[in-house]
């Protein structure tokens, strides 16, 4: 459906746990507050939010975190969210920490391309990031990945004073193997304001310097807003995601949901529509839901059965999530506000929105 500025939003961020096995300093520094288990949707419940999203048009879904990969079970959510009528595509953005050690199971469950964030190639700057020396555990991931005939997606966040220096050894990755390596401008979301990123116009210019054959590449990549380049005698391209100095909110097509089923129409304001309740009723822990799915009897002297509340609730929810989601995302907001620190209103970190 469109929002009430005309744009079309075909494509959601599913968040599916706020937990993570690294500590990006920019995304999640250590004593970040986990959510309780109990308030993180239940695979069933994110399938029934994103059948109602394809119900209003969603078409593409992206299975993201925390850490998706740490989530017991993940696997099989691919699986649930690509059966929904509509759906296109269902794509994953892993650390990659895991991502080989589930790529079979993943890919049985039709995952095709996947998004791996990797902010270094120097294994020690990758530790003092991450807080975890894992960087061969993920370039095993990587190659594993792209051998395996999936489309990959590297995506670095460039940090000034921590690992801005290593822009070119990102883009060679590119320039030998064939995946596109995107440069993600960071947004002073959380821990995120506390560093200063690269412009991608900077960056750019650098890169153009350096490789004077850059030619821009229009070519559809994926379903966001990176723009794109290719350098002659390179096996992949390169992405720039210019939130900051490139704002693109004129054709921005997502809504995110949170692990605990917030619907957020955009990330710069701590606005967001609950669809937890509307999901669980007056049981926000999920007991009754938990109750239905093992087909108990519930409620007064047994007299409903599980299965017959079930069916009764579950055309009311329905009804009731879809308005909800209809409602997040006419009343998404026209643009972003990084620009003016004082006017965002998101407190989160970005490890619990799901970037
Ligand atoms: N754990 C997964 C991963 O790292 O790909 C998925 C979740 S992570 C929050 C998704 C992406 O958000 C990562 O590429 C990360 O670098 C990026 N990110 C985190 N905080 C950010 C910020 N403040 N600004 C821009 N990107 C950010
Ligand atoms: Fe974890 Fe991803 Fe955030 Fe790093 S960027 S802390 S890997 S969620």
């Amino acid at each position: 459906m469109k929002d009430q500025y005309g744009r079309i939003i075909d494509y959601m961020r599913i968040s599916i746990t706020d937990k993570c096995n690294l500590r990006c300093r920019y995304c999640m520094p250590e004593g970040v507050e986990i959510i309780p288990m109990s308030h993180l949707l239940t695979f069933e419940e994110i399938v029934k939010v994103c059948t109602a999203a394809a119900e209003l048009g969603v078409r593409k879904l992206k299975v993201t975190g925390g850490e998706p990969l740490v989530r017991r079970g993940a696997p099989a959510l691919f699986g649930m969210l690509r059966e929904i009528h509509g759906i296109e595509d269902v794509t994953l953005t892993t650390n990659g920490v895991l991502l080989k050690k589930y790529l079979p199971a993943l890919m049985d469950n039709g995952l095709r391309s996947v998004n791996i964030s990797l902010d270094t190639m120097d294994r020690t700057l990758y530790e003092k990031i991450t807080g975890q020396d894992a960087f061969l555990q993920v370039m095993e991931s990587i190659e594993t990945a792209v051998d395996a005939g999936l489309q990959v997606k590297i995506n670095t966040v460039l940090l000034e004073g921590v690992n801005d220096n290593g822009w070119e050894q990102m883009l060679l990755y590119a320039g030998e193997h064939s995946v596109d390596v995107r440069f993600i401008e960071i947004m002073p979301i959380g821990a995120g304001s506390t560093f200063t990123g690269v412009s991608n116009q900077t960056l750019l210019a650098r890169i153009r310097e350096r490789y004077p054959d850059l030619t821009e590449d229009l070519s559809v990549h994926g379903n966001g807003p990176a723009s794109y380049y290719s350098i002659p005698g390179f096996a992949g391209g390169v992405g720039f995601i210019s939130a900051m100095h490139g704002k693109f909110c004129d054709h921005c097509n997502r809504i995110r949901m949170s692990a605990q089923g917030e619907i957020k129409p955009c990330l710069c304001y701590g606005t967001s529509v609950d669809l937890r309740q509307a999901l669980r009723g007056s049981d926000p822990d999920g007991e009754e839901n938990r109750m239905i799915r093992e087909n108990k009897t519930i409620g007064n002297a047994g007299r409903l059965t599980g299965k017959s509340l079930s069916i009764e609730n579950n055309s009311d929810r329905k009804n009731e999530l879809k308005s909800l989601l209809a409602r997040a995302i006419w009343d998404k907001p026209q643009a972003h506000c990084f620009e003016r620190r004082d006017a965002i209103t998101e407190d989160k970190k970005m490890v619990s929105i799901g970037g």
